[in-house]
């Protein structure tokens, strides 16, 4: 594909999936901007995220520290925001601390800990949000959600990284329907604890194939891969 042929598929998927969130914010009575859009470029290369910059798509969202770097060093000279939104190994901590604005898969106090120490290092401050595994299933990281109290009191320890929020990965459903309680549980434990010393504010949640309900019951960031930049091969 030529660069500008990248970009104009890119350009006319994103406006796809940003006509998708409007649609369902509107369903909601929510305002579109109130939805945070991270494309997923795991698995795509550089040009893509450029292709995607140059249509004003500035968070990106990658699930592999080493990965990321790459692709992070190749777009210095754009003002991107990189998430981590894959699990994360503590061995990583340090790298990871450098590169993201935002770690979408913090699910142990161990992993919370070493981040804070790393960032602290640093002298950075960064963003987090606690991943739950609401369907304790065993191929998936994240949390058990009674672990989120735990969670919580090791977060108001922390002096470099600040937990905004919630994550979640629902089970792969066909009809996204399905996806939907687990969405509800997400919110209902946010707000839940909200209100706490640790102010949770945002939602992590839905995909390619469920953004209209995640956007429905609440979500604040979307992490959207395939609908922007197409199948992944590998
Ligand atoms: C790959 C990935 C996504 C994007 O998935 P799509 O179905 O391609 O939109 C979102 N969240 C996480 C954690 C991922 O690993």
């Amino acid at each position: 594909m030529t660069t500008s042929s990248l970009e104009a598929a890119i350009r006319s998927n994103l406006q796809e999936v940003r006509a998708r969130i409007a649609g369902a914010a509107a369903d909601a009575g929510r305002r579109p901007d109130d939805v945070r859009l991270i494309a997923v470029s795991k698995t795509f290369s550089p040009a893509h995220v450029r292709a995607a910059a140059a249509a004003g798509q500035l968070d990106f969202g990658e699930n592999r520290v080493q990965e990321a770097l790459d692709k992070i060093g190749a777009s210095a000279d754009l003002p991107l925001h990189w998430h981590l939104v894959g699990h994360l190994q503590s061995n990583k901590a340090r790298k990871a601390v450098g590169a993201f604005t935002c770690i979408h898969s913090v699910d142990s106090v161990d992993l919370l800990e070493k981040l804070d120490r790393a960032a602290a290092d640093q002298g950075v401050r960064i963003n987090a949000l606690l991943q739950l595994n609401l369907a304790g299933e065993a191929t998936k990281s994240g949390a058990a959600a009674p672990e989120l109290d735990r969670l919580l009191e090791a977060t108001e320890k922390c002096k470099a990284i600040a937990v905004t929020g919630l994550m979640t990965l629902p089970p792969f459903v066909d009809n996204p329907e399905d996806a939907r309680p687990f969405f509800r549980q997400l919110r209902q434990l946010r707000d839940r604890h909200r209100s706490g010393s640790v102010p949770l504010g945002e939602l992590s949640m839905g995909m390619s194939h469920d953004l209209e309900v995640a956007v429905q019951e609440g979500a604040t960031m979307v992490r959207i891969g395939t609908a922007i930049f197409g199948p992944r091969h590998v």
